[in-house]
């Protein structure tokens, strides 16, 4: 099928009802992987944090990271989920070269998390409530990378390489139950659902949760039932979508595809489909295996997970305020509209402009500045604004000499440059490239009086009455001074001086 198949969006959902599952992996940032004592810092070199127990090799025994099962607690409480009192590992079976002990270690019928629910707030501020299934614990397999070929699949490469140093990371596997009632807003609820997940996690300080880089993956699946009708539909599911966009684009794409196949007669297959960027496309992956086919059991090597009560109160007890109800706290705090609100998310902003006011800005300058000049910096430079060579500090600091008047808007904007190109503190940038307002009357008056002989004409319609001239000897001072007056008080100078009332 190709794209120019698909029925209209509009057309798809004035038939069909879509439903949803979201299964979300995240991985989490564990300082060691899931079973063993290997690093899992990124960039190693390929097979260089391996050891007998995540290679698979005989012989070896697997032990739980702490941090791993605490991390999944965190979760699944802030899922509003109940902890299990008991659960096992198990495995489940199936050879891939990527995962070498050909079994991943996961949970099956006993996960550590069950039965919560995550409130979004889609974009008109109205919350929809999504119900978890299961969070569980597994770990991640290696990555194969396909050589000689022209596409980078195995088809046609000539050998493939295995890194392992990701195999046995941890991954915590959310599950939504199915997702109904979202009508035409279910590809908007499936974005607003994994951001919401992907700020959860990042405020529990699990897992850093960079989709771009893998640390966070959705699978969609999606199935239509004809309006009115109770009974499910066949899915579909789209595998590891890799960013919020993505999400959205793969939902409604996979309505448009299933209403096209079966408002012509057709039976959707439950497969697995692979999304792509370019187009926003789908296109069918493996048939589906059943449950059965990976012949899951208890992991005999593992005892089974039992969190003591006191524990799982302890960590319900230091739980963060949720990402939704901080946001909305915020924004009442600040005073703005739903609509900055989300920009500020969306440009990675919030946790700036907190760090801004608690180093001392008001609310409205750290919003300026970041959401303004730095926004724009980061764009330009197609870099996160967290990863501008500035700090919250300083932005406060160029903040505070604005409002002490020793910075205007212009020299602000300067001093930030200075700090981004590494030449120092807002402090030195100001002392090195003499960016101080000049608050010297003398000086001032000088400039003044020059700007009024200079452009005679002017200073005398100002004479006669006609204030709002005076801004042309504005800006002929500001730019004799360099930009480094203070407007209001040049204004104020020259109304002086030509003898009018401001
Ligand atoms: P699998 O391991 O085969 O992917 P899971 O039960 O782990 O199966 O996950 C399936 C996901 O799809 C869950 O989120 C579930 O709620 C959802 N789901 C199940 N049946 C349907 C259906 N007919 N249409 C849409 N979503 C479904
Ligand atoms: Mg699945
Ligand atoms: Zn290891």
């Amino acid at each position: 099928m190709t794209v120019t198949d698909l029925v209209p969006y509009e057309d798809a959902l004035a038939s069909y009802d879509p439903v949803m599952g979201l299964e979300v992996h995240v991985e989490l940032g564990t300082k060691t992987k899931m079973f063993c004592g290997c690093a899992t810092t990124l960039g190693a070199d390929a097979n260089a944090q391996t050891c007998p127990t995540c290679l698979g090799l005989p012989g070896s025994l697997p032990v739980v990271n702490a941090i791993g099962v605490e991390s999944a607690i965190k979760i699944g409480l802030a899922l509003n989920c109940s902890i299990a009192e008991w659960c096992r590992f198990a495995r489940k079976n199936y050879f891939y070269p990527d995962m070498p002990k050909n079994f991943q270690t996961s949970q099956y019928d006993e996960p550590i998390a069950y039965d919560g629910y995550l409130d979004v707030q889609l974009e008109d501020g109205e919350v929809f409530r999504v119900q978890i299934e299961r969070a569980h614990m597994e770990e991640d397999t290696g990555k194969s990378t396909h050589v000689g070929g022209a596409t980078g699949r195995i088809h046609g490469a000539s050998h493939s390489l295995l890194d392992y140093n990701r195999a046995g990371i941890p991954l915590i596997e959310i599950v939504t139950k199915p997702i109904e009632g979202a009508g035409e807003r279910a590809p908007e609820v499936a974005k607003a659902y994994v951001a919401e997940l992907r700020e959860l996690v990042r405020a529990l300080g699990v897992s850093e949760a960079r989709m771009e880089m893998g640390q966070m993956r959705c699978d969609v699946n999606l199935s239509l039932r004809p309006n009115g009708t109770e009974t499910f539909g066949t899915r579909s599911e789209t595998k590891n979508v890799n960013s919020l966009r993505s999400v959205e684009r793969a939902a409604r794409f996979e309505i448009q595809r299933h209403a096209a196949v079966l408002s012509s007669g057709g039976t959707i297959v439950q497969e697995t489909r692979h999304f792509h960027e370019e187009d926003g496309s789908t296109t069918a992956g493996r048939i589906k295996d059943n449950a059965e086919d990976y012949r899951y059991f208890p992991e005999p090597d593992l005892v089974p997970v039992a969190p003591a009560r006191a524990w799982v109160e302890e960590l319900r007890a230091v739980l963060p305020e949720l990402p939704r109800i901080r946001r909305n706290r915020l924004r009442e705090e600040w005073g703005v509209s739903a609509h900055d609100m989300q920009s500020i998310l969306n440009a990675g902003a919030v946790d700036l402009i907190v760090a801004t006011i608690e180093a001392g800005a008001g609310s409205a300058a750290a919003r300026k500045w970041w959401m303004g000049e730095l926004a724009r910096r980061a764009n330009e430079d197609g870099v996160e604004l967290a990863a501008l060579p500035i700090t919250p500090a300083q932005v406060a600091r160029v903040a505070a000499l604005v409002d002490e008047g020793s910075l205007n808007d212009k020299l602000a904007r300067q001093t930030i440059e200075g700090v981004l190109a590494g030449e120092g503190d807002p402090d030195t940038v100001v002392e090195k490239r003499g960016l101080k307002v000049v608050s010297d009357e003398g000086a001032l008056g000088a400039a003044v009086d020059e700007a009024i002989v200079g452009n005679a004409a002017i200073a005398d319609k100002i004479r006669g009455g006609k204030v709002a001239a005076a801004g042309a000897l504005v800006g002929a001072v500001m730019k004799a001074t360099r930009g480094q007056a203070d407007a209001a008080r040049v204004r104020e100078l020259i109304l002086e001086k030509l003898g009018v009332e401001g």
